[in-house]
């Protein structure tokens, strides 16, 4: 007879609507344009995805000089790219389309109207993930520098800036990490100015707050994601931090720990957003396998967020 093994869904989890909006634009181009169309970079940071659209006729390339044809369109991906993609593609006479998530650009507008006001602008975020190279890239090297970590923070000099200051962040980052840099920051600069709305996006928070209110009752938790999603990464962090020591990034069928699961009886799974539910219900119907599973959804919020498409695939 099977054992029981109780599992606790997030919810949300899974693709956000940026997700949503850039993986329909690689496909509508497609559509719309005929195959191959040139991608920049992963469109959202997961294998699986990329490996779909691959098979229906879009190239990935690391920067525009790998485009071979430049007949064909090329696409941005979600994450944003600095100023000088988009002039590199005019000058190449490429047409493009831009995928960057709406709540991106809103941060690079935010970035661009600072630095019109005056104000020298700190970066909270991860060095070399393409968002924060996208959003660094909106404005001159001098006017923008790069906070990661608390210790970042505590080491800012207050005489080096003479301008006033303000801060932006990366969309997907820990809630509660962020929290406390912004702390610090407003310690050591009692003045300085956070966006109206702030930067990490409503995905982001909604799926840390799931993850947040299930990750202690649980012996192992899984979250479903590649290795260079941000969000992924952060929910694992996330559900450590929540209660759960025994974290694990899903990245694919191959990673699941079997003999781990065997020995729970209560287990956490959520996704990162740009996981396909697919991936979701694959692990959930192994495990079920093996186990007499009594599944649970905690939903912490209903998303309805819906972006338009660029004009040109409407
Ligand atoms: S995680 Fe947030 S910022 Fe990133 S694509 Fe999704 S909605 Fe946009």
């Amino acid at each position: 007879m099977k054992k029981e093994l109780k599992i606790y869904l997030a919810s949300p989890r899974g693709f956000c609507a940026g997700v949503k909006r850039a993986i329909d634009i690689v496909e509508k181009s497609i559509s719309k344009y005929g195959s191959p169309v040139y991608v920049r970079h992963e469109i959202v940071h997961n294998k699986q995805v990329v490996e779909e659209l691959k098979k229906k006729g879009a190239i990935f390339v690391d920067e525009l000089s790998d485009v071979k044809d430049n007949s064909r369109p090329v696409i941005f991906s979600a994450h944003g790219v600095p100023k000088s993609v988009p002039e590199e593609a005019k000058l190449k006479n490429l047409s493009f389309v831009d995928a960057t998530c709406p709540l991106v650009s809103k941060v690079h507008r935010e970035s661009e109207q600072l630095n019109k006001n005056g104000y020298d602008i700190l970066l909270i975020g991860h060095k070399n993930h393409p968002e924060v190279i996208g959003t660094m890239g909106q404005l001159r090297k001098d006017s923008i520098k790069l906070v990661e970590t608390k210790s970042d923070a505590e080491s800012l000099n207050v005489e080096d800036f003479k301008k006033p200051l303000a801060y932006i962040t990366q969309t997907t980052l820990s809630v509660d990490d962020t929290a406390e840099i912004i702390d610090i920051l407003k310690r050591k600069f009692p003045k300085i100015k956070g966006p109206i709305k702030e930067d990490i996006c409503y995905a982001t928070t909604n799926r840390q707050s799931a993850v947040k209110k299930i990750a202690s009752k649980c012996d192992i938790f899984f979250i479903v994601g590649s290795r260079n999603s941000s969000n992924s990464v952060r929910l694992v962090e996330v559900a450590k931090k929540a209660g759960c020591n025994k974290s694990l990034l899903m990245h694919s069928e191959k990673d699941i720990p079997y003999n781990e699961i065997e020995k729970s009886s209560v287990i956490g799974i959520s996704s990162g957003a740009s996981a396909p539910e697919k991936l979701v219900q694959e692990l959930l119907n192994s495990i079920k396998k093996d186990r007499k599973v009594s599944l649970e959804e905690v939903i912490v919020a209903e998303e309805k967020v819906v972006f338009k498409l660029p004009k040109e695939l409407n």
